[in-house]
Formats: structure tokens, C-alpha cells, sequence
């Protein structure tokens, strides 16, 4: 039987739980996969892409810090990637185009939607404009926001992302220590801050209403910083980013094998096994 090669880079990649979510999706379709994980870091990536096209891979996963580095190399790029100037999908084409793609949007919005979290007409606040949330915004855009503000540690960088979505009226840039104009209907952590520290990022005033939920990227075995905030502050709907790491895995393995794995018990032995 032929078997598939893939693989996930990035730096630390040690931790990745990639490798074993892949695993669970070929499993369902008694797909013959060997997914590797890879150190690789800053400045190295076009090296190691030649190598694995070499070697006959069908695509990789690419994680911190190489997203940009990802989308910069591709000669080709789903209206997504483009969009958000970040790839997390690179799938090696027969016809030798790098193709890259950006699946962490869609892997969120199908997430919430598991939750019963609909975004069509919603206000959401969005703390953090690093890659992930270059991948976060056009998605939410597309699902038909009304309203996103962003809120970032280095307003610049808010301010950068909120441009490259020019969309009048629908896109404003926050500071952390504003106070947020109207309540929203989901807030939503993509800094990195629950990663490095046990303190939540700060969150605009005024940001949290009567129902709204509260969705962190972050997820480890216990409960994050940012959704033990939530709790504190009386938010009942609270969803960290395992569903999400799922979900953009599926679309990724989706493009690379032609096959829609059925992603929530994934989800439950991901969850087990934190
Ligand atoms: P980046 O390094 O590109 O961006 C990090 C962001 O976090 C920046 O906006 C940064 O602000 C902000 N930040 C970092 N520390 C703090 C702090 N102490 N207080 C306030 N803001 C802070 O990372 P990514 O965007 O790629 O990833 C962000 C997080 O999302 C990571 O934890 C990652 O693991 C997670 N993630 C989860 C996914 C999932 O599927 N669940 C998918 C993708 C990412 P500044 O601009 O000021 O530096």
C-alpha cells in the first residue's frame, strides 16, 4: 500500500499534537499516513520545503514562527491565504506549485458553530493581531460580522491588520485600556499571553454583556487564563482553541487527501489525552 507522507514544522514543534490528530483522521478511512513533526526555525524553511518535496510529501503543517515565512514561499495561494497574509497549509502539487492555505479562520468559525455560536449580524472583539488573527479576521468577515474591533498590545500592529480588511464601518482598532463603545457578542483571545504567563490579557471595559462568550485560542489540560477570567467575570459560554486546532487540521487534511474527517470524537480523544 502506498503511504502518504506529511508533516508539521515549526519551532517548538515538540508538544505539537498534529501528528496524533492526523493519525485519528486517516485512521476513519484506513488511509495509509506517516505524519511527522519537525524542528524548524526562522530563515529555514525554503531548505527544508526542497527536501521534503524531495522526499515525495504531500503538504505540511507549519506553525509558530513560520506563517508568514510560509506564505512568502508559496507560488501559489487559496483566496484565504492570500487574504490573510499567513499560510499554516502548504500542500506540494503535482504539477510543482507550493500552494499555500490558511485553515485557522475556518477551523474557528467551524468550532463556534459547534458550540451553537453564530456570527452573522454579531459584534465581536478580537484581542491580538498576530499571524493567527491574520487568519482569524477575513474569516469572520466572510461569516458576515457586523462589527470587529481589534485590540492589540502594539496598536500599530492592530491598526496594520484592521487596514489590510478596509472595510468602512465594520472594522475598528481598540487600545486595551479603552473602553470598548457597546458590548459584543463574543470576544475572542488570540495573543499569545495564556501561553507564556498565568495572567489573561488585559480586555477593553465594557466589552462583556449580558450573553457574550468567550472563545481563547489557547488550550492546555486545565483551564486558561483568559476563560478563568470569563468564568470571574459571569461569562456562561466559554470555549478554548482545541475544537479549533481540530478543526483547521481537518480542512487541511481535507485538501491533501480528499477526504471530510468527522472531527468531534477527535476532539474528545484530544481532549483525554491533555
Ligand atoms: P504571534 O506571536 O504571531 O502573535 C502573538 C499575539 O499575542 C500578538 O498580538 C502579541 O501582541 C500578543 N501578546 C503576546 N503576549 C501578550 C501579553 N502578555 N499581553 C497582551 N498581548 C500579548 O502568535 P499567533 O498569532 O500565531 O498565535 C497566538 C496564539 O494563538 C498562540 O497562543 C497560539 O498557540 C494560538 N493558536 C491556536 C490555534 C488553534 O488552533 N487553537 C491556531 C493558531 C494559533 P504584540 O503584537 O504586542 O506583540
Amino acid at each position: 500500500m502506498r503511504v502518504v507522507r506529511c508533516c508539521v514544522v515549526g519551532a517548538p514543534i515538540r508538544h505539537s499534537r498534529s501528528p496524533f490528530i492526523h493519525r485519528l483522521f486517516a485512521e476513519q478511512f484506513g488511509l495509509a499516513l506517516r505524519y511527522d513533526k519537525r524542528e524548524v526555525g526562522p530563515g529555514a524553511l525554503a531548505g527544508v520545503v526542497a527536501e521534503l518535496i524531495g522526499d515525495g510529501l504531500r503538504g505540511i503543517n507549519v506553525t509558530i514562527p513560520l506563517k508568514e515565512e510560509a506564505w512568502a514561499l508559496a507560488t501559489r495561494r487559496s483566496p484565504r491565504a492570500a487574504a490573510a497574509g499567513a499560510a499554516n497549509v502548504l500542500s506540494f502539487e503535482p504539477d510543482a506549485a507550493i500552494e499555500a492555505d490558511n485553515t485557522d479562520g475556518l477551523g474557528l468559525v467551524r468550532d463556534l458553530a459547534h458550540h451553537g455560536v453564530t456570527l452573522a449580524g454579531r459584534r465581536v472583539l478580537l484581542l491580538g493581531a498576530g499571524g493567527a488573527a491574520r487568519g482569524i479576521v477575513p474569516a469572520l468577515l466572510e461569516a458576515g460580522v457586523a462589527r470587529l474591533f481589534i485590540a492589540n498590545r502594539t496598536p500599530d500592529k492592530a491598526a496594520a491588520l484592521a487596514a489590510a480588511f478596509a472595510t468602512p464601518g465594520r472594522v475598528k482598532t481598540l487600545a486595551l485600556a479603552a473602553r470598548c463603545p457597546e458590548p459584543v457578542d463574543l470576544v475572542i483571545n488570540s495573543t499569545s499571553a495564556g501561553l507564556t504567563s498565568a495572567a489573561p490579557p488585559p480586555v477593553p471595559a465594557g466589552a462583556l454583556g449580558a450573553g457574550t462568550a468567550c472563545h481563547d485560542l489557547v488550550y492546555g489540560s486545565g483551564e486558561t487564563p483568559f476563560l478563568r477570567w470569563a468564568r470571574e467575570q459571569g461569562v456562561k459560554l466559554r470555549i478554548d482553541g482545541l475544537g479549533m486546532l481540530v478543526e483547521q487540521a481537518a480542512a487541511a487534511f481535507a485538501r491533501w487527501h480528499g477526504l471530510e474527517p468527522a472531527t468531534l470524537p477527535v476532539i474528545e480523544a484530544l481532549r483525554r489525552r491533555l
